[in-house]
């Protein structure tokens, strides 16, 4: 892999100024791909600089310098596609489908933003002063403050930096220092495209350290920011200080409801890739089953087998579907859940193992909605199945989480299907399939403490530029 140890501020690859060095690790060998220096407080006002100068002429651009920007952004995706998969399993420890849907993924985001730049819409009203009329004109807010996760560290940095430069932003960028190089390509595909200096900045370091003084920004006109629900608290709290808004993508605690007339082969297949997709790494992740009444047995057994012939292993073999998690320190709290929810008197259908940070795949069973597993966002090879009573304790049971982010009802009957879904507390419900979805012109986001504003179509439009009443008499 190509070692990506500078940032990218006004078109430039700079070296970080800060005193530490971090490095890059593949979480699977344990190797360190290479290090960098990470960036200073001084780095990062760079950064900003640099974009609300290029905010200044990117925001009067026209529909065709935008246009052609992402016409440009598509052809260079697609030819990177394999840099990233490249990437996205020496420092992801992404497995083969995982990195091919991210990379392809990356293209068609693209491809739908471009048509952006011809969306936007005002509003002419009338006055109530005779002879006045009332323009609201929508205006892209300046400089986006991008936050993101390591887990689909390209696709969901795209998914921010994409429409708020199509709406006619600039956007500071800091990837997580867990997957930098992800970061860095992104930087790399706009210098590729022909972006203008400064349009996009990727700035390189630990959350910890310059995150705060990204989100406090005085040049900072919104954050986006998607990762845990902690570090989201974090910021809205800081974000609340100074007035300015901010778009929240955090964790979450997913369900799927098995109701009794459901087809358990297609429930349990659909809850294999929910529950186990990138190691159960993913915020829509698929973490608690309820299954109703007396096919409770019948799904355990049926689960169980898929459950253990899942391959996990090495993610440059491509048939393991289960590859490692991202660090030493996620596998011990993962470790720390399971023996907890063990000890609390779940049953193991199938037990895992661990072999650095490769955890094979666990499946509980017998779990109750009181034990650790069922009550935290666990991100890691693990699914738990509860048993409720009818169909009210089932939605009692998905509904006590302090998350609401994704659930998923399976039934024949899919008008019932749909009552059941509108009475869960999230903002996404999946009937017959399981947690993990996104389609880019159809809303996506989360209640609870899962997240604030929504992503997506016109709805990311709207959060990603901000209006103007201009009254002409
Ligand atoms: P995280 O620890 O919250 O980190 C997310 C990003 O925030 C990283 O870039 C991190 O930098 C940075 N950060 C850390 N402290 C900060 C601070 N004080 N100020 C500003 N930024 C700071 O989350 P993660 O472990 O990377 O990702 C996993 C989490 O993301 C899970 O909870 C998952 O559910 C959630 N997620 C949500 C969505 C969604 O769409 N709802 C999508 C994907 C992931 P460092 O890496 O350098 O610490």
């Amino acid at each position: 892999m190509k070692v990506y140890n500078k940032m990218f501020i006004n078109g430039k690859w700079v070296e970080g100024t800060g005193e530490r060095i971090l490095s890059d690790i593949n979480p699977f060998t344990g190797e360190i791909l290479y290090t960098y220096k990470e960036a200073s407080i001084k780095d990062v006002d760079a950064a900003y600089e640099s974009a609300k100068a290029a905010a200044r002429v990117w925001s009067k651009s026209t529909i065709a310098e935008r246009t052609n920007l992402f016409e440009a952004l598509i052809k260079v995706v697609r030819d990177y596609a394999p840099v990233i998969e490249e990437c996205l399993m020496l420092e992801g420890g992404s497995t083969l489908p995982k990195r091919k849907y991210e990379a392809s993924t990356c293209a068609e985001m693209v491809r739908y933003f471009m048509a952006f730049p011809s969306m936007i819409e005002g509003k002419l009203l009338p006055s109530v002063t005779p002879g006045q009329h009332n323009l609201v004109v929508r205006k892209p807010r300046g400089v986006v403050t991008v936050i993101s996760p390591w887990n689909v560290p390209c696709l969901l940095a795209l998914k921010s930096i994409l429409p708020a430069i199509a709406t006619g932003n600039t956007v500071v960028f800091k990837p997580s220092s867990k997957t930098p190089a992800s970061g860095l390509i992104l930087a790399e595909i706009f210098e590729k495209a022909g972006a203008p200096a400064g349009l996009l900045n990727v700035v390189t370091g630990a959350g910890s350290e310059i995150g705060d003084h990204m989100v406090g920004h005085p040049m900072s006109d919104m954050v986006s920011f998607t990762g845990s629900t902690a570090v989201g608290k974090r910021i809205a709290s800081l974000a609340g200080n100074k007035i300015g808004d901010i778009s929240l993508e955090l964790g979450g605690n997913n369900s799927m409801l098995i109701l009794p007339d459901a087809d358990l082969n297609m429930a349990s297949e659909a809850a294999i890739f929910g529950a186990f997709f990138h190691q159960g790494q993913i915020c829509m992740g698929l973490n608690r089953i309820i299954v109703m009444g007396d096919r409770y047995d019948e799904f355990c057994e049926i689960f169980k087998q898929k459950v253990s012939m899942l391959k996990a292993g090495n993610p440059a073999e491509p048939d393991v579907f289960v590859g490692p998690l991202i660090s030493e320190n996620q596998v011990k709290k993962f470790e720390d859940i399971v023996k907890k929810t063990i000890d609390a008197g779940a049953k193991v259908l199938v037990e895992g193992k661990t072999d650095g940070n490769l955890v094979y795949p666990w499946l509980l069973a017998d779990v109750t909605n009181d034990m650790p597993i069922a009550r935290n966002e666990v991100f890691g090879p693990i699914c738990s199945i509860i048993k409720a009573k009818n169909e009210a304790e089932a939605i009692a049971i998905i509904n006590d989480t302090e998350y609401g982010l994704s659930n998923s009802v399976m039934g024949r009957d899919r008008y019932h299907a749909i009552q059941v879904a509108s009475m869960l507390e999230s903002g996404m419900v999946h009937v017959n399939d399981q947690t993990i979805g996104e389609e880019f012109h159809v809303m996506f986001g989360a209640e609870k403490q899962s997240g604030v504003g929504r992503f997506n179509g016109k709805w990311v439009l709207e959060k990603f530029t901000t209006e103007q009443w201009i009254s002409v008499k």
